[in-house]
């Protein structure tokens, strides 16, 4: 099972169908970056070598560069999920704060992945999902572009959802041009979080439209699947555990977790346990992939 760390609650959309549980947190919950690495100096000694930072997202938070370089200096492979807009400019966040343009050659030499959303190949179909007043699909393009330049591995993540299933052929002729990238996710929409519970009838597919997506795509790509990854949701179950702004760690299942009207209870049934109180992490960390022998 895959350890995914939210390291922040505010991000650079609005997503309609925003899938993060960050959302619903209370207000200000954060784990301090000396807890963090702490716990996660343990989590490498037991064998777990990888770590993807979400949120949020991760470039909101405000010492995002010290933790990067202190998960790194353990040895962690970090995988990095972000919307990336700090990477080309300064941008004021849903919070209202102002982060300025990051040094993108840090971030490329820190992150192992860096995870950037392309969910349409026009503003339209794109804000149907992620809402931005901006012109956000060459902006999206700008950040790959920059973050190439300092040699960094680029994941396209694009969400399958109902409102860009008739964009498949056009999305995917303009991913391939993008012939520098390590890898293109296509993850089928998944009712998750609050605004995504909310939201599901505009955007949850059926496994056939998803199939269907991922015909049209390897079509474009002539088969070739060297650089992509579809992943849905059946893929999905049980393959990773999310540790909140709250520091609980828990694993999204709908087989153990009851639905509210908008998400997921969350309650002491589900949360495995907290990183801030160190009697947990040895449970914490039997749930997680051990990669020892991997080169990292
Ligand atoms: S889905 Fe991701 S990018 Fe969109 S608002 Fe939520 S955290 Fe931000």
């Amino acid at each position: 099972m895959h350890l995914n760390l939210f390291v922040s609650q505010s991000c650079f959309v609005h997503c309609k169908g925003c899938y993060s549980f960050s959302r619903e947190e209370k207000k200000g919950k954060t784990v301090s970056t000396e807890k963090i690495i702490s716990f996660l100096q343990f989590v490498y000694n037991t064998g777990c070598r990888k770590v993807t930072l979400c949120g949020g997202d991760p470039l909101t938070r405000k010492d995002i560069v010290d933790l990067l370089e202190k998960i790194k200096s353990i040895g962690f492979k970090i995988s990095l999920d972000t919307v990336g807009s700090p990477i080309i400019k300064n941008i004021v966040s849903d919070k209202g704060i102002l982060i300025e343009k990051i040094d993108a050659k840090k971030i490329a030499i820190l992150v192992d992945v860096i995870g950037i959303p392309i969910d349409g190949s026009t503003n339209d179909i794109f804000r149907r999902f992620r809402q931005t007043n901006t012109d956000i699909v060459n902006e999206q393009l700008a950040i790959c572009e920059e973050l190439h330049k300092f040699g960094a591995n680029i994941c396209i993540n694009t969400v399958a959802h109902k409102g860009n299933l008739e964009d498949a052929f056009n999305l995917a002729k303009l991913i391939k041009k993008l012939d520098y990238i390590h890898k293109w996710q296509i993850f089928q929409y998944e009712p998750l979080g609050k605004y995504g519970l909310r939201n599901r009838e505009l955007f949850e597919i059926t496994d056939k439209q998803f199939l269907n997506f991922q015909s049209t795509v390897l079509k474009v790509f002539n088969n070739d699947i060297s650089k992509l990854q579809f992943k849905s949701s059946h893929n999905r179950k049980n393959a990773y555990m999310l540790i909140d702004n709250s520091g609980n760690a828990w694993i999204p299942a709908l087989e153990n977790m009851s639905l509210s009207e908008y998400s997921y209870i969350l309650n002491d049934n589900v949360i495995i346990g907290n990183i801030t109180n160190q009697d947990d992490w040895c449970k914490i960390c039997s749930y997680l992939d051990r990669d020892f022998y991997q080169k990292t």
